[in-house]
């Protein structure tokens, strides 16, 4: 079996993506496979879905991908864009890459567990990553969850000021009491005026201590990120 088959099996990829070479660096720790299609290969449109878009041009991209071995990996494909006859010019989805992102989907969720096992600057470290650019993948995914999430049972809540760590770093929590969940979660003493207008509290703010709120508004305000 030829390496480029190998990696064709191991990656998943289908027609009309394929493995057209691989190139692996010993000194460097690196392994790059290089993806392509066929002339003439039709792609969906992104937008539509309409089947058998003809490409218009192409861009090459680079994702990280989980590592071999020890050794990093990285994908590179020139990425069509697509001639719809509804939406115009529109570059195609890759199976393996959420569009706009530097990393392939598995990497990603290989950060999202290594994330809530230890900090995001011991997950930097551990992958060989800035940690800012991990901080965009976990950004990605908490907003897409919270946007999917349904707060339209929560009755009772409350939130909370506590410190993180020693000294004077404090997160606010905002808590479904009945599901013990955290709604929403931000750096500092106090929460977004738009997430407690108009809730009463039924006990006095003070530090350390909960306070349970009644008569929730209706729509609750959208959780921004954590
Ligand atoms: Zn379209």
């Amino acid at each position: 079996m030829r390496d480029t088959d190998l990696f064709q099996m191991a990656l998943g990829l289908v027609p009309p993506w394929m493995v057209k070479r691989s190139a692996f660096d010993a000194t460097a720790k690196r392994l790059d496979i290089y993806l392509d299609f066929g002339k003439g290969s039709r792609f969906p449109c992104s937008e539509c879905g309409e089947p058998d878009c003809p490409a218009y041009d192409t861009e090459e991209k680079t994702w990280r991908h989980l590592n071999f071995f020890q050794h990093e990996a990285f994908l590179h494909a020139r990425v069509p864009r697509v001639t719809c006859k509804g939406c115009g010019v529109k570059q195609v989805s890759v199976p393996w890459a959420r569009p706009g992102s530097g990393f392939t989907l598995l990497f990603e969720a290989l950060v999202m567990v290594m994330v809530q096992a230890m900090t995001v600057a011991e997950t930097g470290q551990m992958v060989d990553e800035w940690d800012t650019r991990l901080w965009r993948i976990i950004h990605h995914y908490v907003d897409e969850a919270h946007g999917r999430a349904d707060y339209s049972d929560v009755t009772r809540v409350a939130f909370d000021e506590t410190a993180a760590r020693r000294g004077h770093n404090y997160v606010s929590l905002f808590i479904d009491l009945d599901c013990r969940r955290v709604l929403f979660a931000t750096e500092g003493k106090s929460l977004p005026s738009g997430l407690t207008r108009g809730m009463p509290r039924l006990s006095p703010p003070s530090p350390r201590t909960w306070r349970p709120m009644a008569e929730i508004p209706r729509p609750l305000p959208r959780c921004a990120s954590t």
